[in-house]
């Protein structure tokens, strides 16, 4: 199909049909975030759009899953919104599926009745950055939404019906202290907001962003990785909530961790304590073959 620049998707959209409706992210600011750096954000026509899922129906008719691509789909308009989705229930007769990123300020700038309208048309799943619950942190990232406004968001989406996954980033706040916060300030917002999944990902610095050049000169300390592990497993300690999916599989992790809280809570920590008293590099992910 027809794509500007580079296309990035949640690990679980492998499969879908990825229908490029913004080019970019509407906030693209965030420190540590390099994924649309090369460009400037703006909403493609409709005509393009509509041309697209065309093209697409004819040749992924059996299509299940559709994502909806760039960084913050959830920005467009709702009534284009609505639009699109008609047009992509229309054209592919088994989709079940429709997901989006959503950033925090956009899904805030829609009423609970237009998230309640594009559940209805077939919105069924958003991923949401949340990055941290530390409130001081989520400005000196310029996430753009402190604690308050991330929550509101995630509720929003979660009231709407829409299944939401909730990205956090284990090592944003550096060692010590800080990453103590960090761990216990997301467990907090995570356990407010109750997500259906909850994905962690890890601080990868990543050229041409603020981050990597706070790493180069020093102004920021990367955890080393069984910092990490014991950085997530604060977080497992601290979710309360029941029936949260935790997903760690992602090749930024050191140590790929899945399960559901509470249910696997005691497995999953057991597992980080194992490797953390083993000090055992061989048994985390090579710096090789992490990646973003
Ligand atoms: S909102 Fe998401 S896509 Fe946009 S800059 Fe931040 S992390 Fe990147």
């Amino acid at each position: 199909m027809r794509y500007e620049g580079n296309i990035f998707r949640p690990f679980s959209e492998a499969d879908s049909y990825l229908l490029q409706c913004t080019i970019g992210c509407s906030h693209n600011a965030c420190t540590f975030c390099g994924m649309y750096k090369d460009k400037k954000y703006r909403v493609r026509s409709m005509s393009e759009i509509l041309e697209d899922i065309r093209l697409a129906g004819n040749y992924y008719r059996d299509a299940e899953k559709v994502f909806l691509c760039d960084g913050d789909a959830i920005a467009i308009e709702t009534d284009a919104l609505l639009e699109i989705l008609r047009a992509l229930y229309a054209t592919f007769p088994s989709l079940r599926h429709v997901g989006s990123y959503v950033g925090p300020q956009s899904t805030l700038g829609k009423s609970p009745q237009e998230l309640g309208a594009l559940r209805k048309a077939g919105l069924t799943k958003a991923y949401i950055g949340v990055e941290t619950g530390d409130d001081a942190l989520l400005k000196k990232v310029k996430k753009g939404a402190g604690y308050d406004e991330m929550l509101k968001a995630g509720r929003l989406l979660v009231e709407a019906g829409i299944n939401l996954s909730a990205m956090v980033l284990l090592g944003l706040a550096g060692p010590g202290e800080p990453s103590r916060r960090h761990a216990l300030a997301t467990a907090l917002i995570i356990n407010e907001m109750k997500p259906r999944y909850l994905a962690a990902l890890t601080v990868t610095p990543v050229p041409g962003t603020v981050l990597y050049r706070q790493v180069q000169k020093g102004e920021f300390q990367l955890l080393d990785p069984f910092e990490t592990l014991a950085e997530m497993k604060m977080i497992f300690e601290n979710i309360t909530m029941d029936d949260l999916k935790f997903v760690g599989t992602h090749a930024s992790n050191y140590l790929p961790v899945t399960g559901t809280l509470q249910k696997d809570k005691r497995k999953m920590i057991a597992l980080v304590d194992q490797v953390l008293s083993s000090r055992d590099q061989a048994r985390l992910r090579p710096d090789s073959l992490r990646g973003l």
